[in-house]
């Protein structure tokens, strides 16, 4: 494959863009290096870059793509947008339709506030826990990752008891210091937690269904303990559900599950592919932002028109009938295929975690239950897995956390062409 104006495009970025790449995650360097492509262009299931080289796309853009790229309808709302004008910092009709449909899809949300990221979300539902509280701490769980505010970048202390400690330059110990990391899918060390700092914990911070280190499922009964444990110790329960809000069916995962939040973070889907993050929850605790309360949060963007008329458009073509049975499908036979696959080339240690159309491929002998299980997986080769797909023209994003994500417009074709291609790429995983 001939990726000449790409490594051109690569060399310039890094001259003149921190590390080549405006977010970390789309470098190379989490799979031994390479020169990330340059896209010019997405239609469908498909990317094309600058060489002309055609990809089937399972990054879709980390999550926000879900309707394949330049989908007409929402093309035509976008276009819309541009012609009326992209921002007024004025009220619209548009941000109260769609926080009607946002409501209506996700019961939880009593009240809705428009944001522009996901990080910025779920750092404002973190404020006003703390604002409804009055209390300082959070819990999170490790290896969920939840944007990048300062508070959701700490990692675990030596165990549940602990406090934790900076998980990036620049974050202080101070802020550390608020932030316990207990491990998914375990109560126990939830509960051990609680019991060190339960009366200063305004919030437990939760991916309902793990999207971070991995496509990983909460057990049975694990997220009710969740809720029951938080709310015993008088905290509120934030679920994290930036990438799992209409993902798996048309509304958030709380709902699918049975569970339900006190507060909710969202983004990606919800913008159709613009700049978009939202928060909601009980009316009570939601009456704490101003200008009803005491927390602060605000946006020259936030709302806008563009974003607005996308994700309506996007939620829209998420309500047509079959699009999440189509999902499945796909996904179904994806899963399927890749295990037949692995198994051709004669590799064994092959664990798909799989929800709808969403899954990851881990190189593990055991079930990935947890982060600790996720680290453990086999990175090197998942690293040649990545590298022998890019070059025959399925694109993953670039590491072993992440999940494959299958859009409205991939086919049947698609998947039978990428597992063909699989079939090849795992010869070359040793
Ligand atoms: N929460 C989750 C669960 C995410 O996956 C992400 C982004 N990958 C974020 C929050 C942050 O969203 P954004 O990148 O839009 O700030």
């Amino acid at each position: 494959m001939n990726i000449e104006q790409s490594q051109r495009q690569y060399e310039i970025a890094n001259e003149h863009i921190v590390g080549g790449v405006n977010s970390p995650s789309r470098s190379f360097k989490g799979v031994g290096g390479g020169i990330p492509v340059s896209i010019k262009k997405g239609n469908g299931a498909y990317l094309y870059d600058l060489d002309d080289n055609r990809y089937i796309d399972y990054i879709a853009a980390y999550g926000p793509i879900i309707t394949g790229h330049a989908h007409p309808h929402i093309t035509k709302a976008i276009t819309q947008a541009a012609e009326d004008g992209v921002l007024y910092g004025t009220p619209t009709r548009l941000e109260n339709d769609f926080a009607i449909m946002l409501k209506s899809a996700i019961p939880s949300l009593e009240k809705v506030r428009f944001v522009n990221s996901g990080t910025e979300a779920v750092m404002t539902t973190i404020r006003v826990a703390r604002a409804y509280t009055g209390r300082n701490k959070i819990i999170k769980f490790a290896g969920c990752y939840h944007g990048h505010s300062d508070l959701v970048l700490v990692a675990a202390g030596s165990g549940p008891s602990t406090l934790g400690s900076p998980d990036s330059a620049g974050v202080t110990k101070n802020i550390a210091k608020e932030v316990i990391t207990v491990p998914f899918n375990d109560a126990d060390a939830l509960e051990q937690a609680l019991e060190t700092f339960g009366d200063d914990v305004a919030a437990v911070l939760v991916e309902p269904i793990v999207g971070n280190f991995g496509i990983v499922e909460p057990e049975p009964g694990f997220l009710e303990a969740v809720n029951d444990l938080t709310h015993r110790y008088g905290g509120l329960v934030i679920y994290d559900e930036v990438i799992t809000a209409f993902r798996f069916h048309y509304g958030a995962a709380q709902d699918l599950l049975g569970v339900k939040p006190d507060l909710t973070a969202l983004g990606k889907i919800i913008g159709g592919g613009l700049p978009i993050g939202a928060y909601g929850g009980r009316v009570d605790i939601m009456e704490q932002i101003a200008p009803l309360g005491p927390a602060y949060q605000a946006g020259t963007m936030a709302g806008n028109p563009a974003s607005m008329h996308s994700g309506i458009a996007c939620l829209e073509v998420l309500q047509q009938p079959g699009v999440y049975d189509h999902l499945e499908t796909l996904g179904k036979k994806l899963e399927d295929g890749l295990h037949v696959a692995a198994k051709e080339a004669g590799i064994d240690d092959v664990v798909i975690n799989r929800k709808v159309g969403a899954l990851t491929v881990y190189f593990s002998d055991k079930p990935i239950r947890n982060y600790d299980d996720a680290k453990a997986s086999n990175g090197e080769r998942f690293s040649q897995l990545f590298h022998a797909l890019l070059k025959r023209g399925v694109h993953l994003a670039p590491s072993k956390y992440e999940a494959w994500f299958l859009t409205t417009a991939h086919t049947e074709a698609d998947v039978e062409e990428t597992i063909e291609i699989a079939k090849e790429a795992f010869k070359e995983v040793r």
